[in-house]
């Protein structure tokens, strides 16, 4: 089991305690030093100095004593008085120091105990032997002072032994004197040591506190605040150390908390108006591109295509409403071969999700039911009806394999393309129709296909009937798509307009250009064979070539071409065409800017024939290498 966490300490508390026990140290260093001094000062030092006194005042009787002898005996041996000058020295000085011990150990009854004995003696010495004789007249030889002086040393050695206790008492007082004072010392340095030890083990476990618990809990703070200065709003807070910084760091938590929010909110702001803008801007081009085309499919697909960039989604289709209006049929299908819807039946009005837009002129989710529908309102799949006036010309529908949600401002954006788009879509059916029955492509002025099937049915019929040779060039612009992405729609028209001139330019009277379609041209070449006619194709696309190549700043326009003769091998029309189109997509898989001519065409017998008509032999079908016959059957 784990011992709870303690609650956090304030930085004022700590340093508080950490004051108080170190001025508690001290408080108590000083005492131990004041007690030490007062014990020196008035208990151990004058009892040193009373027993030092003692001591001196002993060896000083004992020094009179002998100076009184040493007068004495001078005398006793010269008869000489002058020689009793230190006998009455020492009297003097015994005299004084007797007063002065006497005095000293007044306090000291053993003291007191071993001094009788020893002053009785002295007294002894003196009355009975050195003051009669220093008073009388001196023996009148030595042989008669010798029994003095013998009595004499007696008393002297008397004396001595008395003394002698007196004098080991007082060595033994002065050296427990000293050791009193050496004890009181060594009590207090061992104290103070001890004391000073305290304070540095002290001393040191606060260090290592403060570090631990402010030192480094403040450095962790600051290098949060540094990375938080720095952008990293995900930096950890530390939450350790003492109260105040635990406060500041919930502080510092709390702002960089709103700070992440604020700036997540902002560049959700930011990324939703870049996507409003991208949104806005692809309406924009959608709109600008389809304005000047009268190309249904093109504009089918810019619209497809929009839709799918604007939603984010990865699927649309765009339905038209068929001309006896109750039914939708699925025109353009960004999942299809080049958008050709495959099995996309037609729907009713008011079946599925596109047909209740059609049905209801209003914007259709996944069944309109409540699971497609997202907390926020988002949907998963959305069918939005394209109007015109009061009437719906089609459906524009999205979904999302991934099951992605469109947010309201999705929706809006589509719904604002599904408008451009509807008007666009109209407006090149009409043109489509009208086209039909005029027979002129309004952009080209050249013969539209309408016109083409019409002809092409005709020459066939009478290429068969007369035996005469047709030749039929398919031609399609090179990455004309990149062009108009580069130069926009507008300038692609006028290059339209441009090759359609090249093409008139080019061909004989008798021989037809068409509009085929979107970039595609046809033309129909009457009395020429496959090599005559891979001629005229190779003469067009070196036209081409000069006339819009690369110059200036645009982008260099070719084209490719795919020739085919009609012979009996062929049989129908649509053969023809398909023959041509076969050796169009291989002059385009072989890198394109090229003439291919196709393989079902007869062009041996035509070279022959040829060669007979103008009477004289020729190396080979075409010169130029970009011309080639087609390796794949058609
Ligand atoms: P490729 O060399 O394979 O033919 O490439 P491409 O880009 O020409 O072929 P694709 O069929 O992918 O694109 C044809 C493009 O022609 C699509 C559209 O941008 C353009 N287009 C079709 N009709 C018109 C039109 O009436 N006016 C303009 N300006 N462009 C058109
Ligand atoms: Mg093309
Ligand atoms: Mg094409």
């Amino acid at each position: 089991m784990t011992a709870p966490a303690s609650p956090p300490t304030s930085i004022a508390r700590q340093l508080q305690t950490s004051f108080r026990l170190i001025s508690v140290i001290i408080a108590g260093a000083l005492a131990i030093a004041l007690i030490t001094l007062a014990l020196s000062v008035f208990v151990v030092g004058p009892q040193l100095g009373r027993e030092i006194d003692v001591n001196n005042n002993a060896h000083e009787v004992q020094q009179a004593m002998l100076n009184e002898e040493t007068g004495v005996r001078g005398y006793l041996f010269t008869r000489d008085r002058t020689f009793l000058e230190p006998y009455n020295q020492g009297a003097r000085d015994l005299a004084d120091f007797n007063a002065r011990l006497d005095a000293e150990v007044a306090g000291s009854p053993i003291l007191q105990s071993y001094l009788i004995p020893a002053r009785v003696a002295q007294q002894i010495w003196v009355t009975t032997w050195a003051q009669p004789l220093a008073a009388a007249p001196a023996p009148t030889s030595v042989a008669a002072a010798q029994p003095i002086l013998s009595t004499g040393k007696t008393l002297f050695d008397r004396y001595r032994a008395a003394e002698t206790p007196l004098a080991n008492q007082i060595d033994v007082e002065l050296s427990s004197a000293r050791f009193n004072q050496y004890l009181v010392l060594g009590v207090a340095a061992a104290l103070e040591l001890f004391l000073f030890t305290i304070t540095l083990f002290v001393t040191a476990r606060q260090h290592r506190r403060l570090q631990r618990d402010i030192v480094q809990p403040v450095d962790g703070l600051l290098a949060t605040m540094r990375a938080v200065r720095d952008g990293d709003l995900a930096a950890k807070v530390p939450e350790s150390g003492p109260l105040e910084l635990r406060q500041i760091s919930s502080g510092l938590t709390e702002m960089t908390r709103s700070l992440a929010q604020e700036r997540e909110a902002r560049l959700a702001r930011e990324s939703e108006a870049i996507h409003n803008a991208q949104r806005l801007q692809q309406i924009l081009t959608l709109a600008r591109e389809v304005a000047g085309s009268l190309n249904l499919r093109y504009v089918l697909r810019a619209v497809a295509t929009s839709a799918t960039v604007v939603s984010g989604w990865s699927r649309a289709t765009v339905w038209l409403t068929d001309d006896e209006q109750n039914r939708l049929v699925a025109a353009y299908d960004s999942d299809g071969t080049n958008g050709v819807p495959i099995d996309i039946e037609p729907l009713a009005l008011g079946e599925g999700c596109a047909g209740k837009a059609a049905k209801y002129g209003r914007t259709a989710t996944d069944g309109d039911d409540a699971t497609a529908v997202g907390p926020d309102g988002s949907r998963t799949r959305l069918a939005l009806p394209m109007i015109v006036g009061a009437r719906v010309v089609g459906v524009l529908e999205v979904r999302d394999s991934e099951g992605r949600t469109a947010d309201a401002a999705t929706v809006e954006s589509l719904d604002a393309l599904a408008t451009h788009a509807g008007t666009a879509i109209e407006a090149a059916r009409l043109h489509q129709k009208v086209e039909e029955r005029s027979e002129l492509d309004a952009l080209t002025h050249l013969f539209n296909r309408h016109r083409f099937e019409v002809d092409l049915e005709a020459e066939t019929g009478r290429s068969l009937r007369y035996q005469r040779p047709l030749t039929f060039v398919m031609m399609d612009v090179d990455h004309f798509k990149t062009f108009n992405d580069e130069h926009g729609h507008q300038r692609g028209d006028e290059v339209l307009q441009e090759v359609a001139a090249v093409l008139t330019g080019e061909l004989r009277e008798g021989d037809t250009a068409y509009r085929y379609g979107g970039e595609e041209f046809g033309i129909l070449l009457h009395e020429t064979d496959v090599v005559g006619g891979a001629e005229v194709a190779e003469r067009i696309r070196t036209r081409l070539e000069q006339s819009l190549g690369a110059h200036g700043n645009h982008r260099a326009v070719t084209a490719s071409f795919g020739v085919a003769g009609f012979s009996e091998r062929l049989g129908t029309a649509d053969q023809l065409v398909r023959a041509a189109d076969a050796a169009l997509y291989e002059a385009k898989r072989a890198g394109r800017n090229r003439v291919v001519i196709s393989v079902a065409s007869d062009v041996v017998p035509a070279v022959l024939a040829r060669q007979r008509k103008t009477g004289r032999a020729r190396p080979g079908a075409v010169k130029s290498a970009r011309v080639t016959r087609g390796a794949k059957s058609a």
